[in-house]
């Protein structure tokens, strides 16, 4: 079992972070903001596949005017996201959301910043701190020879906590992402040493759907299973949709969260004698219903299936014209291979009523 960093705990929205809180799941809608019923289709959507928190972007005045129509009408945590302006913070306070990120070094003059962390003890919401290897200072990138490094990122990090605390505002969350694994790796690990507020991670600008994937589950993952992150968000260049599911995904390989059963599926060989791609996709479908922890698997043959899949809570196992339904290694039953999924549903179904 993973032992995880115990952070300070935090309130978004009705979610907690850090402290005893499992790892939550976040997005970032990439709708225009200012178009309420597309942004709010798409949160839905989000939370449908079991986002948690979504970040949206505020680039004007229009899109943060319009924060509380978009959060009237979803369930989930909104998050806005501001760059440099207090005024585009202290609206989107206004409206209502549930955190904001705003780098507070970033705000000039310093009073502007007071007025934003004044608006946030208020309304007890959170501010994320977001250090992005591609828009670090000038003056730290100066001191790196002009190279975003991790220690350069954690000392962006840390000057603007500096701001906040000196400000008495410690409802923190930080996030330092560079589009590498080393550089995202380290820089959290270094950062998770000196602070202990929750890391909200990914990796950014990790790419489309099949390389971004690999990237955020070696980046997430490596630091998940050292015990570091407290929120997650996988980010790929499509819709955002798709990184739910894969965050979902990691967290479940890591056994740290489970939003349905775990599927696992032999690779196939010469032994195998069913179509088992399509057996696993089948399983697959029917087990999204059951919302809990629960170890399946689809296994190709009848020969060497059950003794592989004996940790299974339930395995499915093809073979030519039958198919065996097991339990922890046991054969329950020898069925028509025609028959070998609705078998499957009936125990799956006996497992969900217990
Ligand atoms: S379970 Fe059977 S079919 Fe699947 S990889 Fe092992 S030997 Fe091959």
């Amino acid at each position: 079992m993973i032992k995880r960093k115990k952070t300070r705990h935090i309130l978004i929205g009705n979610v907690g972070v850090g402290g005893d809180e499992p790892v939550r799941v976040q997005s970032m809608t990439n709708t225009d903001t200012r178009n309420v019923k597309k942004t709010v289709s798409q949160i839905k959507g989000l939370e449908r596949v079991g986002c948690e928190i979504v970040r949206v972007a505020v680039p004007d005045m229009e899109a943060a005017k319009v924060l509380s129509e978009i959060k009237k009408q979803i369930s989930i945590p909104l998050v806005a996201d501001i760059h440099f302006s207090a005024d585009l913070a202290l609206e989107a306070i206004r409206q209502g959301v549930d955190k904001i990120r705003i780098n507070p070094g970033n705000v000039k003059p310093i009073e502007k910043i007071k007025e934003v962390v004044l608006a946030c003890k208020k309304k007890k919401i959170p501010i994320r701190i977001g250090v992005n290897a591609g828009s670090l200072e000038q003056e730290i990138l100066e001191q790196y020879k002009g190279e975003a490094t991790a220690k350069g990122m954690v000392q962006s990090a840390i000057k603007h906590i500096t701001i906040l605390e000196e400000l008495g505002f410690e409802d923190i969350m930080i996030s330092l992402k560079a589009s590498d694994i080393e550089r995202t790796v380290e820089a959290y690990r270094e950062l998770s040493e000196k602070v202990n507020y929750p890391l909200h991670v990914g990796v950014t600008e990790a790419g489309t759907k099949f390389r971004g994937t690999v990237m955020s589950s070696i980046g997430i993952g490596t630091l998940l299973y050292a015990g570091i992150g407290d929120t997650i968000r996988v980010s790929l260049t499509d819709d955002p949709t798709e990184e739910i599911p894969v965050a979902w995904e990691i967290l479940s390989a890591l056994d740290l969260r489970h939003r349905k059963p775990t599927v696992t599926s032999c690779p196939t060989c010469g032994r195998t004698e069913i179509d088992l791609l399509k057996l696993t996709k089948e399983v697959e479908k029917l087990v999204e219903k059951f919302p809990r922890k629960l170890h399946i698997a689809v296994m190709g043959c009848i020969v060497n299936g059950p003794g592989e899949a004996k940790e299974a809570d339930i395995a499915v196992i093809g073979g030519k014209g039958v198919g065996l339904i097991c339990r922890k290694g046991k054969i329950l039953r020898k069925v028509k291979e025609r028959d070998l999924l609705t078998e499957f549903k009936k125990e799956l179904e006996k497992e969900f009523k217990k």
